[in-house]
């Protein structure tokens, strides 16, 4: 089946009919309209998934997607355009520029965590720059997996668009097939396998992947607001964010009271009985909430703790001073459980934040400039935040996305048409003109040669 749908996407980007840009913009107004019509639909799905709080599936989810669309729908035709340059003045007369073409069939893999959200963001973009695409979303959120099947099905024939349902060894089928390019969201570790199967064919990858991002709170912050803006961070979709803060580094003499803080607002957005909350939502997967559980073994809670097996629940938890080698600070937490670890001297933070390189956020809570300057050059991250978290990813004019570990190439916005294209290089020359001075034989003199330098 993969195979058939390969060729028929082959065929059909063939025939050029996505260069169109009436085309294209037909087809995401198509989509737009859709996913207006199946709001509700697509929220349900996510409740089913994970019981994904219905503010949360609009405003991280349909919305932002939305979003997407309206902007790019918007933009479309400037974006497709050719963008002239200068000339070089060897090439008297000519005409430069740079003209964005589509790549071809394109393939999107997608996680469970904004099942919705990732699957459908980056396919607006390869759209817009004029591909044809497969989408292979996660079989861990099957509702909405079946969700976006339904839309696509309703919304654009196969040979253009079409989503493969399935988990790893439909991933892997469709990773041996040859794509023109490969758009990869989830863990680091399958992100190296994407790219090896990319790189048989040498095919361009974007790999959104994991880190371990780290938040820092020194003493000058204004705690407060900064536990106001953690708790929220941290526990939206339960934790499942790839930009959550994952620990917090915070400066000795406030530990305290950030802790205070912390708990009050996790205690005031989710309630007493935190479990029985339409606002918090549940683990996605069964073996995630298996390693979530033995994350917390053995540590020292400051808040939480508590959790049930039947809904795959774990509630808001705070853990204090993790030891650096157990598993809870052995890699991505990817779930409602914040490490506190405090630090006293400026100098003991790069044991910390060393340990994990390139994480794809960096947060830093601080009224001192110079220390948040220092820290956010100091370090290589995908994107970050000053005196807040998570919301650099809500700007579409910032390239949203990793760098080393945690990834390569960055979207949204007019970025995300830019990485679906090819940004073809182009001169027409005049022809009333020919400076004979490049050809053979070379009878100008080298110390010319050297003094005129572009000579073509
Ligand atoms: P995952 O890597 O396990 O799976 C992602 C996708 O790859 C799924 O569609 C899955 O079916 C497929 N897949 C899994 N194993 C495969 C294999 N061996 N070969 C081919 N395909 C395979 O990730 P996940 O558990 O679904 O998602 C959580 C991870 O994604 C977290 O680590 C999180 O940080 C990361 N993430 C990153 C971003 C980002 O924008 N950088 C966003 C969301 C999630």
């Amino acid at each position: 089946m993969v195979k058939h749908l390969v060729a028929a996407q082959n065929e059909f980007f063939a025939t050029q009919k996505t260069k169109e840009v009436t085309y294209r913009k037909y087809y995401l107004k198509k989509l737009q309209q859709e996913i207006l019509d199946q709001e509700d639909a697509i929220c349900n799905a996510l409740y089913a998934d994970f019981k994904k709080p219905k503010f949360e599936s609009l405003a991280t989810e349909t919305q932002l997607v939305l979003a997407e669309l309206k902007h790019a729908i918007k933009n479309i035709r400037s974006w497709s355009e050719p963008n002239s340059v200068g000339a070089s003045l060897s090439n008297f007369p000519s005409k430069d520029w740079i003209q964005p073409e589509p790549y071809g069939k394109v393939l999107i893999i997608s996680p469970w965590n904004y099942p919705f959200m990732l699957a459908i963001a980056p396919l607006v973009g390869a759209l817009a720059a004029g591909n044809t695409a497969i989408l292979k979303p996660s079989e861990f959120s099957p509702h909405t997996s079946k969700m976006i099947a339904q839309i696509i099905q309703k919304v654009f024939p196969p040979e253009y668009v079409t989503v493969v349902e399935g988990g790893v060894e439909v991933s892997a089928q469709l990773l041996k097939e040859k794509w023109e390019y490969i758009f990869f969201t989830g863990s680091t570790r399958v992100g190296k396998i994407v790219y090896q199967s990319a790189a048989e064919h040498l095919t361009p990858v974007t790999l959104e992947l994991s880190g371990k991002n780290p938040c820092i709170v020194d003493e000058t912050a204004s705690i407060k607001l900064a536990a106001k803006r953690i708790a929220w961070g941290k526990f939206i979709n339960a934790g499942q964010t790839c930009i959550a803060p994952d620990y917090i580094l915070v400066h000795k003499n406030i530990k305290d009271s950030l802790v205070d803080h912390l708990k009050q607002n996790i205690t005031q957005f989710y309630g007493k009985e935190m479990e029985t909350s339409e606002s918090f939502a549940r683990i996605a997967t069964t073996k995630h909430y298996q390693e979530l559980k033995v994350m917390l073994e053995g540590q020292t809670l400051l808040f939480g703790g508590s959790f049930t097996d039947e809904e795959q629940y774990i509630s808001p938890t705070l853990v204090d001073e993790p030891q650096l080698d157990s598993p809870i600070m052995n890699g991505e937490i990817f779930g409602p459980i914040l490490p506190i670890i405090s630090y006293e001297e400026e100098d003991e933070l790069h044991e910390y934040i060393s340990k994990y390189p390139n994480p794809l956020a960096f947060y830093v809570f601080s009224s001192n400039k110079k220390f948040q300057k220092r820290l956010m050059g100091q370090y290589s991250f995908g994107g970050g935040a000053i005196n807040d978290v998570v919301v650099h990813i809500s700007n579409k004019d910032l390239p949203f996305g990793g760098v080393g570990q945690s990834g390569i190439g960055g979207y949204h916005g007019k970025h995300t048409f830019d990485l679906f294209s090819h940004h073809k290089s182009i001169i027409k020359r005049g022809t009333w003109l020919d400076v004979p001075l490049r050809y053979a034989p070379y009878n100008i003199s080298l110390k010319w040669v050297k003094k005129i330098k572009h000579l073509f």
